[in-house]
């Protein structure tokens, strides 16, 4: 069954446990062989130097082979189950056996082998002992004078192997405990290392709509979190401005909204005190119909606005836009608002521009564009609209001889609802500019303009040709 843990510190406590307590156990096991080892080589030493010794006291006498009594053989090897024992065995026969083996056929060799080094002529038993202790036996195989000889030293190794219990022991109560202890540490470690995080959470939820302004930086004291916290408080930046541009919209176009109410609601009130003329009821009503108009282009201007913020033009829809169709749809919208000041609109185009884009949208722009160069232009001026297009770019220019834009407000005249002083007495929302400025930026382009007051204004909406080579 697979059990998922799904909080980081479960994750992190787990993983520092299993790595610890394997790392424990194979250190454990590593050092305990390691004493194992050192121990028996000890023990095997010690067994060489004394077969060393035993050879050394095997000599030739009168043609029979004598072994001399040293204190050697005098002392350990003469106590009764002292625990070291040796044996010399030629031709097959015992020939010399140390008194500590009590029992002449006592087999020392009867154990596990344990190493065999042939070169040598070296065995290594385990064994048990006379006194049922475990024993360690040496055997070497050489020739005295020509008969074949076998000798075999032995020693108890339970003190040794007592030892050696101890250490296990010692390894088998350590190990637990320190993976236990090691878990705990873990757990503190995982829970002091989160900590960071939570204090980042709890920062995080103190920021709501109204305290949009609240930055999570000061919160933050550790490095890794650092960018975490830039790229939040980049994306509250963001939030509180679209927050702000959402609530200045809404208060400017109330504001642009009141106008034309209170204009409305004035002349009502005005028609309904008493009794009037015929000519004053359409004077008023005259008036009424021009303000709903107003209402109505400040309404659609908002729900194109709000329509083009909502993201809807997306490139992945884009099709191939003939300019010349837009520029022709655009300026056949102003022919009336044209003719009635008598302005005169030209076209200086190729036939066969075309860029990728939305048609509708980018008619929108130019119409707005276009419609601002007749409003602002003085009776019986010009409007120019020139396109061209080249490998990187098609290029749209609508050049007016209006009355021009002021620096100060050149700036600005993008901005939603700003309108320069000169142009306060024409009609208009404030959001012709924006609205085309939000579109050609959606097609990835821009608009510039050039302006002289009192001369006219140029506008120049520049877009990707969208040729790839
Ligand atoms: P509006 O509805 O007022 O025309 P726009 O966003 O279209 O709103 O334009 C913003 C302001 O920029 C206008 O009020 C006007 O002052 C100025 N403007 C725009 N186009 C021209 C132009 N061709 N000539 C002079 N002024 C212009």
């Amino acid at each position: 069954m697979k059990i998922a843990i799904r909080s980081i510190k479960g994750k992190l406590f787990v993983w520092f446990f299993a790595f610890s307590s394997v790392l424990l156990i194979i250190l454990g096991f590593s050092l305990y062989h390691k004493f194992k080892e050192t121990i028996f080589s000890s023990v095997d030493n010690a067994l060489h130097s004394k077969l060393q010794i035993l050879k050394g006291l095997l000599h030739e006498e009168h043609d029979s082979i004598e072994f001399e009594l040293d204190e050697v053989v005098l002392g350990e090897y003469s106590i009764p189950r002292s625990g070291h024992y040796y044996k010399i065995i030629m031709n097959g026969e015992v020939e010399f056996i140390s008194e500590s083996l009590v029992d002449d056929d006592f087999d020392l060799a009867s154990g596990r082998l344990e190493s065999y080094d042939e070169e040598l002529m070296e065995k290594i038993y385990t064994s048990t002992g006379p006194a049922d202790e475990p024993i360690r036996v040496l055997q070497h195989d050489f020739e005295f004078l020509n008969i074949p000889t076998s000798v075999f030293v032995a020693e108890s190794i339970s003190e040794n192997l007592s030892m050696l219990n101890s250490i296990k022991l010692f390894f088998f109560i350590i190990t637990p405990s320190s993976i236990f202890i090691l878990g705990i540490v873990g757990l503190l470690i995982a829970e002091q290392s989160l900590k960071p995080l939570k204090k980042f959470s709890s920062a995080i939820e103190t920021i709501t709509h109204k305290t949009l302004s609240k930055r999570i930086l000061s919160a933050v004291e550790a490095e890794e979190l650092r960018s975490l916290a830039d790229s939040f408080n980049a994306m509250l930046d963001r939030l509180q401005n679209a927050f702000d541009a959402e609530k200045r919209l809404v208060a400017d176009a109330s504001h642009e909204l009141k106008t034309p109410l209170s204009v409305i609601k004035a002349q009502c009130e005005v028609l309904l005190q008493k009794d009037r003329a015929k000519e004053e009821y359409i004077e008023a009503f005259e008036t009424i119909k021009h303000s709903v108009e107003s209402l109505n282009k400040l309404l659609n201007d908002l729900m194109s606005l709000s329509r083009l913020d909502s993201g809807i033009l997306s490139a992945a829809d884009f099709e191939i836009v003939p300019v010349n169709d837009c520029i022709k749809n655009a300026i056949h919208l102003v022919k009336v608002l044209a003719e009635e000041k008598n302005i005169h609109i030209s076209i200086d185009t190729k036939e066969n521009i075309t860029i990728p884009g939305n048609k509708d949208r980018i008619t929108e722009a130019l119409l707005n564009i276009i419609e601002n160069a007749v409003r602002y232009n003085k009776t019986g001026g010009s409007v120019e609209v020139s396109a061209f297009k080249d490998n990187t770019r098609a290029e749209i220019t609508i050049k007016d001889t209006g009355i021009g834009i002021k620096n100060n407000d050149l700036k600005k005249i993008f901005e939603r609802f700003y309108r320069a002083d000169a142009s306060r007495s024409t009609e208009g929302t404030g959001l012709g500019l924006s609205i085309a400025d939000t579109i050609v930026k959606a097609h990835s382009g821009s608009i510039s303009v050039k302006s002289k007051p009192g001369e006219g204004s140029s506008f120049v909406i520049t877009l990707p040709s969208g040729n790839t080579g």
